[in-house]
């Protein structure tokens, strides 16, 4: 059994990730998967033990896990879930510096100071392309490295968005 199975089944013993019941008024029963369920179809194993995300991303390459009516970042939620509570105010910084994977051994919340510091240190991006010609460019108030090719395919699905919604 790998270590993810193994937290797997830990954390379906959790009551609120049991899979719901749903009575309709006709009296039909019908099971909704579970937020476990969910999270773990979302996640399969990649190299070096991490386990990368495959649903939603954000723009900057974090997963994102939708529970209703918010999005959480997949990441925080399986550190939170299977290790510790995330300190107030606090970011994780993915020592495996794979910004996908939901590892929880792989995070280490540290302060938003601190990330910045880690990430201008850093000789490649999240994605694995190299940060020497990397653009700076601030992002919710704070100065960030972004790599060239990650730069192109944010813009490109950027541009790809507003066609859909002008179409
Ligand atoms: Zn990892
Ligand atoms: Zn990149």
């Amino acid at each position: 059994m790998s270590a993810r199975q193994a937290v797997l089944l830990e954390s379906t013993t959790v009551d609120a990730w049991r899979p719901r019941l749903v009575i309709a008024g006709n009296g039909a029963r019908r099971r909704l998967p579970s937020l476990a369920d969910r999270f773990w179809k979302q996640v399969s194993d990649g190299p070096n033990d991490c386990w990368l995300w495959t649903g939603e991303q954000t723009d900057d390459g974090y997963g994102r896990f939708s529970v209703h009516p918010v999005h959480i970042g997949a990441h925080r939620w399986a550190y939170s879930l299977l290790r510790a509570e995330i300190p107030e105010g606090l970011d994780l910084d993915h020592l495996c510096r794979v910004t996908r994977c939901v590892n929880p051994w792989h995070l280490e919340p540290v302060t938003r100071a601190e990330n910045i510091r880690r990430a201008f240190v850093r000789e490649v991006c999240g994605k694995g392309h190299g940060l020497s010609d990397a653009i700076e460019r601030t992002r919710d108030g704070r100065v960030a490295r972004e790599c060239r090719q990650c730069a192109r395919d944010r813009k490109r699905a950027y541009a790809r968005r507003v066609r859909q919604v002008v179409q």
